[in-house]
């Protein structure tokens, strides 16, 4: 599904990714994870060119979206992305949200992309909402939002930048349950998350990334209980 090749990004003289190479498979969930500054967060957006690359290639199925010919508002109808800070449009409601995109992006009917905005609510909770203004919810309930409308593009791949990490602890389950469900529904994900439980339980593989280079890349159960590096022990021993 994605193929990575020798990813390397600076801002400035600052080199952020250091040359990574990786793939990820359909339908598989990765767990992307590692200290703070280590280039997570660059990493993901470089998938769905919300930042450009500084060389390397990434291919998205057959595309190969580093070519400077590469139409990117095709790539991101294909690569879904969620912030840690939600990014709803305020003055829309909850299923204006959703439909935007499918109708002023894709020409989507306005009945149809509703229909499929209002399954979309359903599968994440939220049915009894679709005419709420996003002020009035919470922030689990904004997040959940956030991904129904990632999803009403039908993306072959999800991004997820630390979902839960600007959430109440009491909503950050009803998120992960969202993204759990997705997993086991065959979406193709990407995570960058401190939550290590959800890593452990629902991560196909564990990638952990370190001064911009990808140091372990693991099934969950390996990356947790041996780590090969001196780097992801010390981590690991920080936050466990
Ligand atoms: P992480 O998500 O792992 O915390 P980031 O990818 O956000 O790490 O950042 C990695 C490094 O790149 C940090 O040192 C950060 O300051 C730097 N960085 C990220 N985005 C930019 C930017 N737009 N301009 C300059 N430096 C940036
Ligand atoms: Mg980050």
């Amino acid at each position: 599904m994605i193929k990575i090749q020798d990813l390397h990004k600076s801002f400035g003289k600052t080199e952020v990714l250091k040359g990574i190479s990786t793939t990820m498979n359909k339908g598989e969930t990765i767990a992307i994870i590692g200290p703070s500054g280590s280039g997570k967060s660059t990493f993901l957006r470089c998938i769905n060119l919300l930042e450009t690359p500084t060389s390397g290639q990434i291919w998205v199925g057959e595309q190969e979206v580093t070519n400077p010919k590469t139409d990117i508002s095709k790539v991101r109808e294909r690569v879904g992305m969620v912030f840690q800070s939600f990014n709803l449009f305020p003055h829309k409601t909850v299923l204006d949200n959703i439909t935007y995109a499918p109708i002023t992006v894709k020409g989507m009917a306005k009945k149809e992309a509703e229909d499929i905005g209002r399954e979309l609510l359903k599968k994440v909770g939220l049915a009894d909402k679709e005419q709420a203004s996003p002020k009035r919810l919470s922030g689990g309930q904004k997040q959940r939002v956030a991904i129904a409308r990632a999803l009403a593009m039908s993306p072959e791949m999800m991004l997820f930048d630390e979902p839960t990490s600007a959430l109440d602890p009491e909503m950050v389950k009803e998120v992960l349950e969202v993204i759990k469900s997705l997993a086991k529904s065959g979406m193709t994900m990407a995570i960058v998350t401190h939550e290590m439980g959800f890593a452990r339980e629902v991560a196909d593989r564990v990638l952990f990334l370190d001064g911009g280079k990808l140091v372990e890349d693991a099934p969950p159960a390996e990356f947790f209980s041996s780590p090969k590096s001196q780097r992801a022990k010390d981590f690991l021993e920080k936050i466990l």
